[in-house]
C-alpha cells in the first residue's frame, strides 16, 4: 500500500511537538492546510483532440508570510502529496528563516508524452486556474520535479498578461533574461554541499576521502553531484529513472552531466566507462558508502528495504524520500539522516533571493547569491544541530522543532484570528 505523505508528515511534527512538551492547542492549526484547490485542465492536444488533466494549488500556511513552493509535473502526482509537499515547504522555511509560508502545486501527467506546445498550453492554463491564488504578495509557486525555468518564464508571462503589466516576482526559478537570479539553477545542489561540508566538519571528516552514492540525476540530483565532485568528494554511484551507474574508484561525474544535459539523455543510454558497472535504484540505496542523497521522489527508503541501507550518513535531497517508521529505524541504527527541510532548502533560499532582487528591481552577482546562501544555510544547520543535542533527538527533529518553535511562536505574537 501506498505511504500516505500527508500523515507522515504529521507523525514528524506530533513527534517533535511530543519532545518539546508542545501542548496541542498552539500547533493543531498547523496540521491542517488553509486553503486547497483542485482544478480540471482541458488542454487542445496536437492532434486536435482534448484531454483533461487535474491540478492542484494548497496553500498549508501563509502565517509567516506568501505561500511559498514548487510546481510538480508527474503522472503520479495525487492531492495528499500536495499537501505534504506545502507543508514541508512551510517547515523548510521557518527552518531556514526566510519570510515564507508554505505552499506546493501540481498536475498528474506524464510530462514526456507531451510536445512543447502540449506543455506550453497546459502550464498556461493551469496558471489561469490557480491565478485567483497567486500573486507575489500572496503564492510564489517555482520548480519542482518535472518542471524547469521555461515553464516558470510562461507561468510568470501569463500572469501577466493577465493583470496587464509585467510582474516579475509572481515566480521564482525563472531564466536569467525574464528576470531569474544567477545561481538559482545550481542552488539546491550547492546548498546540499555547504551542508554535508559542515556536517563533516563535526564529524571530523574529510570531503576528499568521502565516498558518496546520489539517486535521482534531475536538477537537485545532478546539481549536487556536480558540487560535491569538485568540492573533491569521490562519487561512486548516480542513478535515474532507468537504472544506474557504479564505480568503486569514483565516476566520471562531468562527462555523466554533460550526456545527460544533451536533451533527454537517460543513464542507460550513457556509454560507461571500462569498470563502471550497471545497478539498479535498489542497489543504489544499498551502496556501501560513507553518504547517501536520495535526490529523487518521496518514499524511497521505508521499512521495506531500510535493512538493506549501509551509509553512514543520509542527506535528503528529494522531499520526504524516508518514512517516519524507517526514519526511526535508521536513527536506531546510529545513521545522521539530514532531513529535506534543511538538506534541499538552498533552492528556496535562491528563490527567495530571486523575489527580492524582483521586487527590488535589482540583481545581484552570483557571489552575492551564493555568500546569501552560505550565510543562511550555516545559521540554519547550527539551529538545527544544536536543537537536536538539547533534545537528544536525531537532526531531523532538532531541525522540526526549531521550525516548530518560531512558527508556534510567531502564532502567539499574532493571536487567534477573531
Ligand atoms: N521545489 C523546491 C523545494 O521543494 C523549491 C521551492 C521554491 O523555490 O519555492 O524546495
Amino acid at each position: 500500500m501506498k505511504e500516505n505523505q500527508y500523515e507522515n508528515f504529521i507523525r514528524f511534527m506530533d513527534h517533535a511537538a511530543e519532545i518539546i512538551g508542545l501542548p496541542y492547542d498552539e500547533y493543531v492549526s498547523l496540521r491542517y492546510p488553509e486553503r486547497e484547490l483542485k482544478v480540471s485542465l482541458p488542454l487542445r492536444m496536437d492532434d486536435n483532440s482534448i484531454q483533461v488533466f487535474e491540478g492542484y494549488r494548497v496553500q498549508h500556511s501563509t502565517l509567516i508570510g506568501p505561500g511559498k513552493g514548487g510546481i510538480r509535473f508527474h503522472k503520479d502526482v495525487e492531492l495528499d502529496d500536495v499537501k505534504a509537499l506545502a507543508a514541508m515547504m512551510t517547515f523548510k522555511c521557518a527552518m531556514v528563516n526566510i519570510p515564507f509560508g508554505g505552499a506546493k502545486g501540481g498536475i498528474r501527467v506524464d510530462v514526456s508524452k507531451l510536445s512543447m506546445n502540449e506543455k506550453e498550453r497546459l502550464t498556461r492554463r493551469y496558471t489561469s486556474a490557480i491565478l485567483p491564488l497567486i500573486g507575489p504578495d500572496k503564492d510564489i509557486p517555482a520548480p519542482d520535479v518535472g518542471t524547469n525555468p521555461q515553464i516558470m518564464n510562461w507561468i510568470m508571462d501569463t500572469y501577466s498578461m493577465t493583470k496587464g503589466y509585467t510582474v516579475r516576482s509572481v515566480v521564482t526559478g525563472k531564466d536569467i533574461e525574464v528576470g531569474g537570479s544567477l545561481g538559482r539553477n545550481e542552488a539546491t545542489g550547492k546548498g546540499i554541499m555547504f551542508i554535508i561540508l559542515q556536517l563533516l566538519k563535526k564529524m571530523d571528516m574529510d570531503i576528499t576521502n568521502t565516498t558518496i552514492a546520489i539517486q535521482g540525476m534531475g536538477n537537485v540530483g545532478s546539481s549536487a553531484a556536480r558540487s560535491l565532485y569538485e568540492a573533491g568528494a569521490k562519487i561512486i554511484a548516480v542513478s535515474d529513472v532507468s537504472g544506474g551507474l557504479y564505480n568503486e574508484n569514483g565516476l566520471d561525474i562531468n562527462d555523466i552531466s554533460a550526456f545527460l544535459d544533451q536533451g533527454r539523455n537517460l543513464l542507460s543510454d550513457y556509454p560507461q566507462k571500462p569498470d563502471d558497472k550497471r545497478i539498479t535504484n535498489q542497489e543504489l540505496l544499498a551502496t556501501e558508502c560513507d553518504i547517501l542523497i536520495p535526490a529523487a521522489l518521496q518514499n524511497q527508503i521505508t521499512s521495506k528495504n531500510v535493512d538493506t541501507v549501509k551509509a553512514k550518513i543520509i542527506v535528503e535531497g528529494a522531499n520526504g524520500p524516508i518514512s517516519d517508521r524507517a526514519d526511526a529505524i535508521l536513527y536506531q541504527r546510529g545513521v545522521t539522516v539530514v532531513p529535506d527541510i534543511l538538506a534541499n532548502s538552498g533552492g528556496v533560499i535562491v528563490s527567495y533571493c530571486e523575489w527580492v532582487q524582483n521586487i527590488q528591481a535589482h540583481m545581484w552577482s552570483e557571489k552575492e547569491v551564493y555568500a546569501t546562501l552560505e550565510r543562511i544555510l550555516r545559521k540554519a544547520f547550527n539551529q538545527a544541530y544544536k536543537s537536536s543535542k538539547e533534545y537528544e533527538c536525531s537532526m531531523r527533529y532538532g531541525a522540526y522543532i526549531v521550525a516548530l518553535k518560531k512558527l508556534t511562536g510567531t502564532l502567539k505574537k499574532r493571536g487567534l484570528y477573531p
